[in-house]
């Protein structure tokens, strides 16, 4: 132990070394509920590319676990420690390198955390979509590592498609760029989407070049009241079949609505069943809405109610966005799915989680990227409660067991992490599994980046 420290500290300035096991203790795992973390030997934050090889080339050579992390956001045990690890915070790499209007890319550091990058690429009149709901917690780094999505998502895309290139340090502490800053580039595998989703287990990443929009104009939204979840999934297809590009079509159900309303005092209906939110940032956004609401209407929508201004239209995001945060304060403690369907059958998706909490006794609140067909059912639950967290896990299973037979995926942006690896290989299969053993195997041959990650 004291020759690792000393090692590190041969290369790391000595504030970038925490060792106190209170302090250390503090980074021992992300978000989620019910994923176990082990105890780090010791914190690094380094502050240059320089001082993360340093860290990458001690670890291989003392044979010491890496855990790379950002701001720890992380909702499936992506970022826990693992006993005697080398917690490797990237926090401290915050910097917007470059920002550049012609190309349209931004140069960042991995710590840099998604709205701050939002709000220095808005000087330039330009956006970087991707917009987490934890989007002024959350790293750029972390958001590579989830290839996460967010709000804009259903418009814009996700993470994967904003990112031209990396700098990525290996796990023997070799630093490798991949991909490119021009608009088109095809030369080799591709590296850089590789990386993208890796959860920290392939490699650090460094640096990132980033693609850029821009900036869209302004957004208005509107919220539809449905008899059913079921209702507002088909008002969802309506929608997405009609052609309409909304900015963002988010759904939360009538617990979520409850648990929201009761952390932030903002009113929203209660009675019914659920609420689709629907935005556009188009030319003739308020054009746009008005098509939007009869079609809500004709899938039996018994409210509908465009917001006044850009002012309603933020204060109706910014409770989506508190939705997790007021779901776990339901009964202290939640796990949260986050299955992704095709749209096509999101209303049978929320009718299934529907039977799913009836049957397990158990409130499940559901909020969704419903334009994605990404659903968040989070199952509350008191977690001092044996017999109640036993029937939680096992509905949590069964929704992502649901969420397979329709065609979907065990995780449309939180990622794998611990919380969900013994569900990968249910949907990879046997050959998909061994291929992506294979490459880990190619990268990290020791297995010391983020061990027990994924598989
Ligand atoms: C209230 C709330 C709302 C959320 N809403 C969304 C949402 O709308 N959409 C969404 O996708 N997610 C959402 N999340 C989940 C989470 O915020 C994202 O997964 C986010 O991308 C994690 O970023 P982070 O900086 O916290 O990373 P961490 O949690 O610290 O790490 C996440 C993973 O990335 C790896 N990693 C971190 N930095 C690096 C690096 N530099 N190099 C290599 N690997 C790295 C870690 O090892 C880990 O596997 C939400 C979370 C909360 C708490």
């Amino acid at each position: 132990m004291n020759a690792l420290i000393e090692r590190l500290r041969d290369g790391l300035p000595e504030d970038a070394v925490l060792t106190d096991p209170d302090v250390t203790g503090s980074y021992a795992h992300d978000m989620a509920s019910f994923c176990p973390a082990g105890t780090p030997a010791v914190v690094v934050l380094p502050r240059t590319v320089e001082q993360v090889r340093h860290v990458m080339r001690t670890a291989t050579a003392l044979r010491v676990p890496v855990v790379p992390q950002g701001a720890r956001t992380g909702l499936s045990g992506g970022a826990n420690a693992v006993d005697g690890c080398i917690v490797l915070s990237l926090v401290r790499m915050d910097r917007v390198l470059e920002v550049d209007p012609v190309d349209r890319i931004a140069v960042v550091e991995p710590g840099v955390v998604n709205a701050d990058l939002s709000r220095a690429v808005a000087e330039a009149g330009l956006c970087y979509p991707p917009d987490p709901s934890s989007w002024e917690q959350c790293t750029i780094g972390g958001n590579i590592g989830t290839a996460s999505g967010g709000l804009c998502c259903v418009k814009y895309g996700v993470t994967a498609e904003y990112v031209l290139g990396l700098d990525v340090v290996l796990a023997d502490g070799r630093l490798m760029s991949t991909g490119r800053r021009t608009a088109k580039g095809v030369a080799g595998y591709d590296l850089t989407r590789l990386f993208v989703g890796s959860e920290g287990t392939l490699g650090v990443v460094v640096g990132a070049t980033l693609a850029l929009r821009p900036r869209p104009p302004r957004q208005l939204a509107l919220a539809a009241e449905f008899p059913s979840v079921a209702a507002a999934g088909d008002a969802v297809c309506r929608i997405m079949a009609a052609g309409h590009t909304p900015a963002l079509l988010e759904l939360m159900d009538r617990t979520t609505l409850r648990a929201v309303n009761e952390l932030t005092r903002m009113g929203l209906p209660e009675s019914t069943e659920a609420l689709l939110l629907a935005a556009f940032d188009t030319p003739d956004p308020a054009a746009d809405l008005a098509a939007v609401g009869d079609l809500c209407s004709a899938a039996g929508a018994s409210e509908v109610v465009p917001a006044e201004d850009e002012a309603e239209s933020a204060m109706l995001l910014q409770a989506r966005r508190s939705a997790l945060v007021a779901l776990e304060a339901i009964r202290g403690t939640m796990l949260i799915d986050d299955v992704c369907v095709p749209r096509s059958r999101l209303a049978d998706m929320l009718q299934g989680v529907e039977a799913i909490a009836e049957k397990n006794d158990l409130t499940i609140g559901v909020c969704a990227h419903a334009g994605d067909g990404n659903t968040h059912p989070v199952v509350c639950f008191d977690g001092r409660d044996p017999q109640e967290a036993r029937r939680a896990q096992s509905s949590f299973e069964e929704i992502m067991a649901l969420g397979l037979e329709l065609g979907g995926t065990i995780t449309g942006e939180h990622g794998v992490g611990v919380l969900k690896k013994e569900w990968m290989a249910r949907e990879l299969g046997p050959v998909a599994m061994e291929v992506q053993r294979g490459i880990k195997q190619v990268l990290d041959p020791l297995g010391l980046l983020n061990p027990g990650k994924l598989f």
